[in-house]
C-alpha cells in the first residue's frame, strides 16, 4: 500500500525514508522518486520500482550546497554556479569525493556524481527532516513521463513505493539541466530549467558531449558505455565453474574451487544482488589483482526483475573496451 501524505505529515515521510523506504516527493521541476543516497538496498529498491532496464546514475538531492560539496570535487566553477541557481533546477556532475557517503550504486559505478540542490519549500524541507540525502529519479515507471502531480506518480507506482508526499502540482514540470563539470570544457548533457545561455553567461561556451571523446573523466553522457567502470581483470559471463586462479561474483550457492568470492546475494534475491554489484566488481578486482588471479568469473542471473539490469551492467563490464 502507497500511503498518500498531506504536508504536514512531512515527519513520518522522513522517517519512512530514513528507515530505506521509497518517498515521491514534490520538486520544482517533476516528482523524484526519493530515498536515502547512501543506502544500497533503498536504492536498488528505487530501480525495482521503476522497472528501469538498466543502471543508469541518479541525481543526489541536498537541502544545502555545503551538504552536495562535501560529496564531490567542487572547483571554483561549481561554486559560482551553485551560488547564482541553487536552490534550483541545475544538476552538476563532479568528480566523486573520496570519503563520499553516496552510494556506488546511486552513481551507477561512476567516479563522478551528480548533485543538486532543489528549491521547492516542500522538497528542501523533507530534506533537511530527513537529514540524509536523497537520491531522486523522476517518479515515473521506467519508459513513461515524468509526473507532475501526486496523482501521476500513483496511476504508475501506487503499491510499488511506500508514500507519495502530495505538494501539489510542480511548478516548472521540465527536468534539471545537467552539466558535466569533470573535464576542462563543461558540457550540457540534458538542457532542462536553467537555459544554457544563462550558464554561458557565468561561464563561457558549453560544450555538448560527443564532441570530445576521452576515457575515464572525460564525458559522461546518459548511455555512453565507455565511460561506466569496468574492472581491470577480464570478466567472463555465465561461468558454470570455475578455477582457483578466478576470483568469483557469486549468485546462490557458490561453485566451487574460486580464489576469492563475492556473493551477491546468497538468497537469489536481485534486488539485494544490485545493492551489492558494484561494491563487489571493485572489491574483486582489487582482491583478484592483489592475489595475482587472472580474471573475474560471474554465476549467472536470472534475467527477472533487476536481473536484467543487473546482466545489462555485467555485458558492458565485460565487453572488449578501447584502450585508455
Ligand atoms: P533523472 O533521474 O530521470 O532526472 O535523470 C538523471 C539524469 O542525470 C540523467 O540524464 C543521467 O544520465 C544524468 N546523470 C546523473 N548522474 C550522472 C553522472 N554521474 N554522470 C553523467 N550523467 C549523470
Ligand atoms: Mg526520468
Amino acid at each position: 500500500m502507497t500511503e498518500r501524505l498531506t504536508p504536514e505529515q512531512l515527519p513520518r515521510a522522513a522517517a519512512l525514508l530514513r528507515a530505506g523506504g521509497l518517498v515521491a516527493f514534490p520538486t520544482e521541476t517533476v516528482y523524484g522518486l526519493g530515498a536515502d543516497a547512501g543506502h544500497a538496498a533503498a536504492v536498488a529498491r528505487i530501480y525495482a520500482a521503476k522497472g528501469r532496464p538498466r543502471f543508469n546514475p541518479l541525481i543526489s538531492h541536498f537541502a544545502e550546497a555545503g551538504a552536495a560539496f562535501a560529496e564531490v570535487v567542487a572547483d571554483e566553477r561549481a561554486r559560482l554556479l551553485a551560488e547564482r541557481f541553487w536552490p534550483g533546477p541545475l544538476t552538476l556532475v563532479l568528480p566523486r569525493a573520496k570519503a563520499s557517503r553516496i552510494d556506488l550504486l546511486t552513481g551507477a559505478g561512476l567516479s563522478s556524481l551528480a548533485v543538486r540542490v532543489p528549491a521547492h519549500p516542500l522538497a528542501r524541507a523533507l530534506l533537511r527532516e530527513a537529514g540524509i540525502p536523497l537520491a531522486a529519479p523522476s517518479a515515473n515507471r521506467s519508459g513513461s513521463v515524468s509526473p507532475t502531480t501526486a496523482a501521476h506518480v500513483l496511476e504508475g507506482l501506487d503499491g510499488r513505493i511506500d508514500a507519495v508526499l502530495d505538494g501539489g502540482a510542480c511548478p516548472v514540470g521540465l527536468e534539471s539541466t545537467v552539466l558535466d563539470l569533470t573535464g576542462p570544457m563543461p558540457l550540457l548533457l540534458r538542457p532542462g530549467g536553467v537555459p544554457e545561455e544563462a550558464l554561458a553567461a557565468l561561464l563561457g561556451p558549453v560544450g555538448r558531449p560527443g564532441a570530445v571523446t576521452e576515457g575515464e573523466g572525460g564525458l559522461k553522457a546518459p548511455g555512453m558505455m565507455s565511460s561506466h567502470y569496468a574492472p581491470g581483470l577480464p570478466l567472463r559471463l555465465d561461468a558454470t565453474a570455475v578455477g582457483p586462479q578466478e576470483a568469483l561474483l557469486a549468485f546462490g550457492p557458490p561453485l566451487p574451487g574460486a580464489g576469492a568470492i563475492w556473493q551477491l546475494s546468497a538468497g537469489r534475491d536481485p534486488v539485494e544482488a544490485a545493492a551489492r554489484l558494484f561494491a563487489g566488481l571493485r572489491w574483486l578486482d582489487e582482491e583478484g589483482r592483489r592475489l595475482g588471479l587472472s580474471g573475474i568469473a560471474a554465476m549467472p542471473v536470472p534475467p527477472q526483475g533487476l536481473g536484467a539490469a543487473i546482466n545489462d551492467r555485467l555485458a558492458r563490464a565485460a565487453a572488449p573496451r578501447p584502450a585508455a
